[in-house]
């Protein structure tokens, strides 16, 4: 089933609707979408900051808001997202690369990714960034990122 031949790669061209739990996981993990981010998308918990990390990119690529907002800390989280296309600028993800993490303490983490995208037919361009995870009531929370490797 991990064969499932999409035609979508990494999810590019999939919406709710074409997704279904065979599919490759968008964050790379060469993993079922529905054994990997899925489960976080319908609620459950993540256990570590990568994990976290993932289902996050994993939400950008699906366009789900509303799980990015819920994981954002309420410190630092935006009012609203809005991750619509802009005409003739569709955002390709293109993949995902946990670069290194670090435990800082049990309820501090910082996660190092690159990841690749390309916006309406521009170059593929990468995003570098250390992001920095919290614990709270037993929940991963994303607070911040520094963009740029280190
Ligand atoms: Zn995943």
């Amino acid at each position: 089933m991990l064969n499932d031949s999409s035609n979508a790669p990494a999810g590019a061209q999939a919406t709710a609707s074409h997704w279904t739990g065979t599919h490759l996981c968008p964050c790379g993990t060469g993993k079922a979408y529905a054994e990997c981010c899925g489960p976080h998308h319908a609620g459950q918990a993540a256990g570590h900051p990568e994990a976290l990390m993932r289902a996050r990119y994993s939400a950008y690529v699906r366009k789900l808001s509303d799980y990015l907002l819920a994981t954002w800390h309420p410190s630092t989280r935006p009012p609203s997202l809005d991750l619509a296309d802009r005409p003739g600028l569709r955002t390709h993800w293109l993949g995902l690369q946990v670069i290194s993490q670090r435990t800082i303490d049990t309820q501090r983490a910082e996660v190092a990714f690159i990841a690749r995208v390309r916006v309406g037919g521009g170059p593929a361009q990468r995003l570098a960034e250390r992001s920095r995870f919290l614990k709270e009531d037993g929940c991963w929370y994303y607070v911040d990122g520094e963009i740029g490797p280190k």
